[in-house]
């Protein structure tokens, strides 16, 4: 069913069983990886096998952790259109441009792959409450996907964040407090109530599930791309999952000798509001200072400091990208390109790789002949 073996700090490299519910490395406090036997999934699984399965990311089944089918939780996630860009190509001279829109998943983003792993998995393991900080958008998620799995869910957000998402959380039963802070205000919050009251706290990167649920990203991409990749990869970075995850990917295809040398070159964007990515990769850094006074209508990427810092900036320098800032003037430009070239009604945080993919190009960064994809991270429809 699943190729799963152990977990392994993506810092200090200690392993750590996969069977009992963990959070960060005990070790060192980073976070821990998934790893799986790709020997024998090389052996035994192929391209071809996925043919005809399920149009969601439980079509790579083998390659993620839930090991009894009966604790799955899904509402149908992933498997998202890669749509061709004509007219925002046209527009910037380009004939490969692509939006892979996660804003279709359910919940309307892209964090209901990681949430929909992190709470099948928490069920396999035996959770019965979790907690999340959250911008908004992994909250609803993790609130919905609790509600179906029979879960209590907890709630720490922004006070700033949109009614649509307080909305939401309470809608699917959860219970939700604000904190009047930034995120990670949230996340100091939501890991004492979790030691207080036992509760699993499923924080970006502080359990390992998430990042299984993201990676699948990575897979989808080769996959309609028949087994090529693009030549970039545009995301708005937050925490980083969806990146480190499609980066884990790239390399477990390799393994298993489904794709070939050649990878994306991943471009990390943020808001100039808030950038700690783009200084500390300019700056030569190992990790990202935190970033003070964070702001940007972007909630997804106000994120002042990720713990998943040292493996965003080592998937953008072992793929020879890069990370980039933009205004939100600028994202919301893109934002409304997007809707008015492509009719897909993007979030800010997809807007903006549509602002930093213009600076890139203005920069010859990204020459106008490549493949490139841009990822729309969730729907527009909840920032009013
Ligand atoms: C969370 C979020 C992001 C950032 O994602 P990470 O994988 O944590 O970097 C981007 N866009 C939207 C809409 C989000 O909700």
């Amino acid at each position: 069913m699943s190729y799963l073996t152990h977990l392994e700090c993506g810092y200090c490299g200690s392993t750590f069983d996969a069977t009992v519910l963990h959070t960060v490395c005990p070790k060192c406090g980073k976070p821990l990886l998934v790893r799986y036997d790709l020997e024998e999934a090389k052996k035994s699984l192929s391209r071809d096998d996925l043919v005809g399965r399920v149009p969601s990311l439980w079509r790579y089944r083998e390659l993620l952790p839930v090991s009894d089918d009966q604790n799955i939780v899904s509402l149908g996630e992933g498997y998202t259109p890669l749509i061709h860009a004509t007219r925002s190509g046209a527009r910037l001279g380009m004939e490969k441009l692509f939006i892979k829109d996660e804003g279709l998943n359910p919940t309307g983003s892209f964090k209901a792959r990681g949430l929909c792993m992190a709470i099948s998995r928490a069920k396999e393991l035996g959770a019965d409450e979790v907690v999340i900080p959250s911008a908004g958008n992994a909250a609803g998620a993790m609130s919905a996907y609790a509600a179906r799995a029979g879960m209590k869910a907890h709630v720490f957000m922004p006070s700033d964040v949109p009614l649509p998402f307080r909305m939401e959380c309470a809608a699917y039963g959860a219970d939700v407090r604000l904190i009047d802070g930034l995120i990670t205000d949230c996340g100091r919050e939501a890991h004492a109530q979790a030691e207080k009251n036992g509760w699993f706290d499923v924080s970006t990167l502080k359990e390992p599930y998430r990042v299984e649920g993201k990676k699948t990203m990575g897979y989808e991409l080769a996959e309609q791309f028949n087994w090529t990749l693009p030549d970039v990869v545009i995301y708005p970075t937050g925490g980083g999952t969806g990146l480190i995850g499609m980066w884990k990917a790239f390399s477990e295809m390799q393994r298993m000798g489904w794709i070939d040398d050649k990878l994306p070159r991943m471009v990390s964007v943020q808001a100039e509001g808030c950038a700690p990515i783009p200084r500390a990769l300019a700056a030569g850094e190992e990790f990202a200072a935190p970033w003070e006074d964070a702001h940007t209508v972007a909630a997804g990427l106000r994120v002042p400091q990720a713990i998943g810092d040292f493996l965003i900036l080592r998937a953008i320098r072992e793929s020879d990208g890069t990370a980039i800032a933009v205004s939100d003037e600028d994202l919301s430009t893109g934002q409304r390109a997007m809707a008015g070239e492509e009719g897909i009604f993007a979030c800010p945080e997809g807007g903006a790789t549509l602002a930093a993919l213009e600076a890139l190009l203005d920069r010859d960064k990204i020459s106008p002949d490549e493949t490139v994809v841009l990822f729309n991270t969730g729907t527009g429809l909840k920032y009013p």
